[in-house]
C-alpha cells in the first residue's frame, strides 16, 4: 500500500468487498498544499451500517483565513502567470490523475454516501474527471468579441473584450453527487484562471480531499485548490462565505441555504451562482414507448436512493394507461435491490444520514395521514443485522394525494414519488407549472409536435424529451424560480467564473 503524505493511517475493517483500506480514517484540511489537521473533530459515520469511517479536521475561521490567503496568494503566483494552454495541460493532468486512482476515488465515494459501486463506477467518478477535461476544452476554444467602431476623425478605434479570472471563489458543496458536483465548480473555476475554497458537505468530505493529493501529484501550485472541513452555520460554511477575500461563491444545496449564502454574498456585491432544490415532474402521454418510459421513470425516481436534485418526485401518467404504468412501476420497484455498495447486485443504497432519513419518513408519515394509497414501500425495511444501523428506507409510491399536498409540493429528497392522472395537454402543462421550483422535467410521448409544444411551455432550466439526466456538459445547466440563479456548464460557465473587460483602442 502506497503511503500517502499526511494522511498515513487507513482504516482497517471486517467488510470483506469494498475496500476500506483505501479510504482515509482521519481527514484533513488541504490549504495552501499541504493537509492541516485542527484538533478538532467530528465523526463522520458510514451510512450503510452506521459504523464510524473517519475523523474529520473541521476547519475554524483561524483555518478559512488561511485557505483564503493561499488562495489569493496563488492568484498572484505561478498559477496566474500560466498560458491558458498550460493551464489546460494542468487540468487535463488532474483529469487523467483522478482516472489513475479511479479505485480509490470509488472506493472513498461509496464509502462516504453508500451509493453502489456500479453507480460511482458509470457516473460519478468518470464525471469528476471529465469535468476538468471539458472545461479545459472550453477556455481554449472561447472566441474574442471583436468591434470596428468609426469615430469623426475617420481614423476609427477598435474595440475588443477579454476575459480575466474573478479572484477567489467559495465552492459550497451538497452530499449527494460529491465528486461529481464539486468538480463541476472547481473545473470551470480553475480553467478560467481563479483560485478555489472549497467546502465539501459535512457528510462527504473524503474525495474532495483526495483530489488535494492529485493536486499535489500533477503540479498545481500550492493554493489554487483549498478543501476546509466542517458544517454550515457558525463553521467552515459560513467563514467562508462571508469571508471578504472571496470574490465569487458558487452553491449547489438546499433552496433555504442558499438564500441565506445569497445574503451573505450581498456583503461586498459579490457574485453568487446558484444550484438548488426541486420538485420536478414527469410527464407521460399514453402514446409514449411504454418501456422506455417506464426505464427513465425507474432511474428518475430511485437512482441514487432518490437523492438526485433532477429526480422526478411528482408523475402525471395519462388516464388511458395510469392504471397499468402503475402497476408496472410497483412491480419493478419492487424488484430493486437494496444492499452494500459493492454488491454488483446491488440498484439502491441508503439514504445519506439517519438526520436525513428522519426527514424523509416524515413524509412517509405525512403521506399516511393525508390518506395517500400507499402503492409500494412507506417506511423502513428490514435488513440483516449487520446493516441494521444504517440509514435504509423502502422505495415508495403513492397514488390519492392532490396536487396541493405537501407531498406534491415540497422536496422529499427520497426515493419516492406521488403518480396521478391526467386528462389533457394544457392541464398537465398548467399542473406541472404550479410549483415554486423550476429545475427539471421529462415528457415522454412518441409525438413530436407535442414534445416540442409541452417542452417549450414548462418552466424548468431543462426539459428531457423521451430520456432523463442524459447530460452533456457543454449544455446550459441550472434551474428556474426557487431552483437556482445563473447557469453553469460550456461557456455559460465563463459568465460567472470570469469578468469580461473591454478594451477600446483609437488608432
Ligand atoms: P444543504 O443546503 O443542507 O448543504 C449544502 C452545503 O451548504 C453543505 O456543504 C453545508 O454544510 C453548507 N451550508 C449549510 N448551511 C450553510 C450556511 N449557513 N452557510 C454556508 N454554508 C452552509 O444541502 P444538502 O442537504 O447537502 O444537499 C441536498 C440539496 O441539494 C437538495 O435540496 C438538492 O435538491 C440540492 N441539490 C441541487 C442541485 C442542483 O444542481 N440544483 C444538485 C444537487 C443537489
Amino acid at each position: 500500500m502506497r503511503a500517502r503524505p499526511g494522511l498515513s493511517v487507513r482504516l482497517l475493517f471486517h467488510v470483506p468487498l469494498l475496500d476500506t483500506r483505501m479510504i482515509m480514517k482521519e481527514i484533513r484540511n488541504f490549504i495552501d498544499g499541504a493537509f492541516v489537521a485542527t484538533g478538532k473533530t467530528f465523526e463522520k459515520r458510514s451510512p450503510v451500517d452506521g459504523q464510524v469511517i473517519a475523523l474529520v479536521h473541521e476547519a475554524g475561521q483561524a483555518e478559512v483565513d488561511a485557505a483564503v490567503q493561499a488562495a489569493r496568494a496563488a492568484l498572484k503566483g505561478p498559477w496566474g502567470k500560466l498560458t491558458v494552454a498550460e493551464r489546460a495541460e494542468l487540468l487535463y493532468a488532474v483529469a487523467d490523475g483522478i482516472n489513475r486512482r479511479f479505485d480509490e476515488f470509488l472506493a472513498a465515494e461509496c464509502a462516504d454516501t453508500g451509493k453502489p459501486m456500479s453507480l460511482a463506477r458509470h457516473i460519478d467518478i468518470p464525471r469528476g474527471a471529465a469535468n476538468f477535461k471539458v472545461f479545459a476544452d472550453v477556455v481554449k476554444n472561447v472566441p474574442t468579441e471583436f468591434f470596428e467602431t468609426p469615430t469623426p476623425d475617420g481614423k476609427g478605434a477598435l474595440n475588443y473584450a477579454v476575459r480575466r479570472p474573478i479572484g477567489v471563489v467559495g465552492v459550497i458543496c451538497p452530499w449527494n453527487l460529491p465528486l461529481l458536483l464539486m468538480t463541476w465548480k472547481v473545473g470551470p473555476a480553475l480553467a478560467c484562471g481563479n483560485t478555489v475554497v472549497v467546502k465539501p458537505s459535512e457528510e462527504t468530505p473524503q474525495t474532495a480531499t483526495l483530489l488535494g493529493e492529485v493536486m499535489n501529484e500533477v503540479g498545481v501550485p500550492k493554493g489554487v485548490y483549498n478543501v476546509v472541513h466542517g458544517f454550515g452555520p457558525q463553521s467552515a460554511g459560513e467563514y467562508v462565505t462571508t469571508h471578504p477575500g472571496v470574490n465569487a461563491i458558487t452553491f449547489t444545496g438546499e433552496t433555504r441555504t442558499g438564500e441565506v449564502i445569497m445574503k451573505a454574498a450581498a456583503h461586498g456585491a459579490r457574485p453568487v451562482s446558484l444550484e438548488m432544490g426541486g420538485k420536478n415532474p414527469g410527464i407521460i402521454f399514453a402514446d409514449c414507448d411504454f418501456e422506455a418510459a417506464l426505464e427513465g421513470t425507474m432511474r428518475s425516481v430511485f437512482a441514487n436512493c432518490g437523492q438526485v436534485c433532477l429526480g422526478t418526485e411528482r408523475l402525471y401518467v395519462e388516464r388511458p394507461i395510469f392504471e397499468r404504468f402503475v402497476e408496472a412501476l410497483k412491480k419493478s420497484a419492487e424488484n430493486l435491490k437494496l444492499g452494500r455498495p459493492e454488491d454488483p447486485e446491488t440498484n439502491l443504497g441508503p439514504l445519506i444520514s439517519h438526520e436525513h432519513r428522519r426527514k424523509v419518513l416524515s413524509y412517509y408519515e405525512k403521506a399516511k395521514a393525508l390518506g395517500a394509497t400507499v402503492v409500494t414501500g412507506g417506511g423502513i425495511p428490514d435488513m440483516p443485522p449487520e446493516l441494521a444501523g444504517g440509514s435504509w428506507i423502502q422505495p415508495t409510491i403513492w397514488t390519492g394525494l392532490g396536487d396541493d399536498s405537501p407531498i406534491a409540493r415540497e422536496e422529499i429528497f427520497g426515493p419516492c414519488t406521488l403518480i396521478q392522472p391526467f386528462d389533457d395537454e394544457d392541464e398537465v402543462i398548467a399542473r406541472a407549472n404550479d410549483t415554486d421550483y423550476g429545475l427539471a422535467c421529462s415528457i415522454w410521448t412518441k409525438d413530436l409536435s407535442r414534445a416540442h409544444r409541452v417542452a417549450g411551455q414548462i418552466e424548468a432550466g431543462l426539459v428531457w424529451v423521451n430520456s432523463w439526466f442524459l447530460r452533456d456538459l457543454r449544455t446550459p445547466f441550472g434551474g428556474m424560480k426557487q431552483s437556482g440563479i445563473g447557469r453553469e456548464g460550456g461557456v455559460h460557465s465563463l459568465e460567472f467564473y470570469t469578468e469580461l473587460k473591454n478594451i477600446c483602442v483609437k488608432l
